[in-house]
């Protein structure tokens, strides 16, 4: 009978992997996947065919356990197939799935604005953000704010401010328009004939301070770069745009909220006005509810995505002033913001979204992740004396381990080395998600992830540096 059993679970492991394999040839006779050289695929580059998720698990076709350490792409908040939001997202569809939210209102587009409004960050004495406009992904929701804040511009006989200031080392997302404001090389250089030349400020980034600069230094001389950059083009700008706090794709570079008062000041100095990307700092990331709050201060445009819906549907949303929003009121539909998505405000995306800001109430998600984001500290700290960790830093609940050669900022690893796509691999290969951002490895998990879970993290996260570093 034992014996049995055994042989019935070979046979099941064999079907699994035959049919993990199976799906795998599939997928890459059908399928160009995102951010991806194809030709790494499978033979560098694993595919992983996922069958299924719960918590802060996927499972794989193979019956394989991952441990999504990166929330799939900083999109998951709770953990997976989160049943409050599944089931959500399973009524609304029995009722309305989509409807044009031109012309046409629904309940759940409506209360998801006003919570919104309602959670963002403010400054006493300034006017709160006070619309939503609905967009379908973070690239669109930016895409949407760059065109308010031109057309505000536009509409107040301010025809001459057509530029933007972005940060060096920011990124905004993959359409020409969020591109263009991007200062990530990867991404940018071959399309760089298609796109809007920005202005770059200096990036306010601690990493790069001189030694002993503190942060806050740092932040006040990227400040002062900003301000020059501002002076230079008197009435040619109508927005800055930047990633408070962290740079994710950048690097999950972090800077002293500081930075962010100081552009605040230097916006209304200089009649621009100042948009927030949330998109991944946003719902609870970096400690707060959004990132700009550490500031004390606000934007007057914020874009959020990602984590809107839990990680459930994507959604975006932008939300303006009253005052950018009356400057489109008028006769005429050229004063209007004439801009629409498909499926801009899709009933499910905001049900899903809604279902998770009741988990952020019900759960005290935000208080809890205080105690998570202490064992994220006390799990990191022991890495900084890693003979190849240059730094380990920490927003909320995000960590970054910058990885090179001596452990010191002068020496990177060659590019060649590839010792990012190394890590990657040895830490799937022990059953954890560690996708990095060139040889910068970061922990962003969901949030319901246990102590056990953590545990196994940190361990498999220095294997993987170890194993990585040991064959370049
Ligand atoms: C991911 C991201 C975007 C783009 O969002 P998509 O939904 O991938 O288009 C924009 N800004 C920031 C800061 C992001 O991290």
């Amino acid at each position: 009978m034992q014996e049995r059993l055994h042989e019935a679970e070979i046979l099941a492991d064999r079907t699994a992997a035959e049919s993990a394999e199976s799906w795998r040839q599939r997928d890459l006779s059908v399928l160009w996947h995102p951010c991806t050289q194809m030709r790494e695929h499978p033979g560098t580059l694993p595919l992983v065919p996922i069958s299924h998720g719960r918590g802060a698990w996927l499972v794989g076709h193979d019956g394989r356990h991952y441990l999504d350490a990166v929330s799939s792409w900083w999109t998951n908040l709770f953990g997976h197939a989160e049943p409050r939001i599944a089931a959500a997202v399973a009524a609304q569809a029995g009722r309305l799935e989509q409807v044009m939210l031109a012309g046409f209102s629904h309940e759940p587009a409506v209360r998801l604005a006003e919570r919104l409004l309602d959670i963002a960050p403010r400054e006493p004495g300034r006017a709160p953000l006070a619309k939503v406009f609905y967009a379908d992904n973070g690239s669109a929701g930016v895409e949407a704010a760059l065109k308010m804040a031109f057309h505000w511009f536009h509409n107040r006989g301010e025809h001459g401010r057509t530029r933007f200031v972005a940060l060096e080392n920011g990124y905004h997302g993959e359409t020409i328009g969020a591109l263009s404001v991007g200062d990530i090389p990867l991404y940018r250089q071959v399309y760089a004939p298609l796109l809007k030349e920005a202005l770059f400020a200096p990036s306010p980034d601690a990493w790069l301070a001189e030694p002993g600069q503190s942060p806050a230094e740092r932040a006040e001389q990227a400040a002062a770069g900003l301000a020059a950059l501002l002076e230079r083009h008197p009435g040619e700008v109508c927005a800055l745009i930047l990633e408070p706090r962290l740079q994710c794709a950048g690097g999950m570079r972090m800077h002293d909220p500081l930075y962010l008062r100081r552009a605040r000041e230097l916006c209304d100095a200089h009649g621009v006005l100042l948009i927030a990307d949330e998109i991944a700092t946003g719902f609870g990331r970096t400690g707060t509810m959004f990132a700009f709050e550490q500031a004390g201060t606000m934007p007057d445009l914020m874009c959020v995505s990602k984590g809107l819906t839990g990680g459930f549907l994507p959604l975006a949303a932008v939300l303006a002033t009253q005052d950018i929003y009356d400057a489109f009121l008028d006769d005429s539909r050229e004063r209007a913001f004439l801009h629409s998505h498909s499926y801009t405000g899709n009933p499910l995306a905001c049900a899903a979204a809604l279902a998770s800001l009741d988990i952020f109430a019900s759960d005290d998600v935000i208080e809890r992740n205080r105690v998570t984001a202490q064992s994220l500290r006390a799990l990191s700290a022991p890495f900084a004396d890693h003979r190849h960790v240059a730094d380990v830093r920490q927003a909320g609940m995000v960590v970054a381990f910058e990885l090179t050669r001596d452990g010191d900022r002068s020496t990177p690893f060659p590019a060649g080395a590839r010792i990012g796509l190394r890590a990657y691999r040895a830490a799937l290969q022990r059953g954890v998600v560690l996708r990095p951002l060139g040889d910068v490895l970061y922990w962003m998990p969901p949030y319901c992830i246990d102590a056990d879970q953590l545990a196994l993290l940190a361990e498999t996260t220095l294997a993987a540096i170890d194993e990585a570093v040991a064959c370049a």
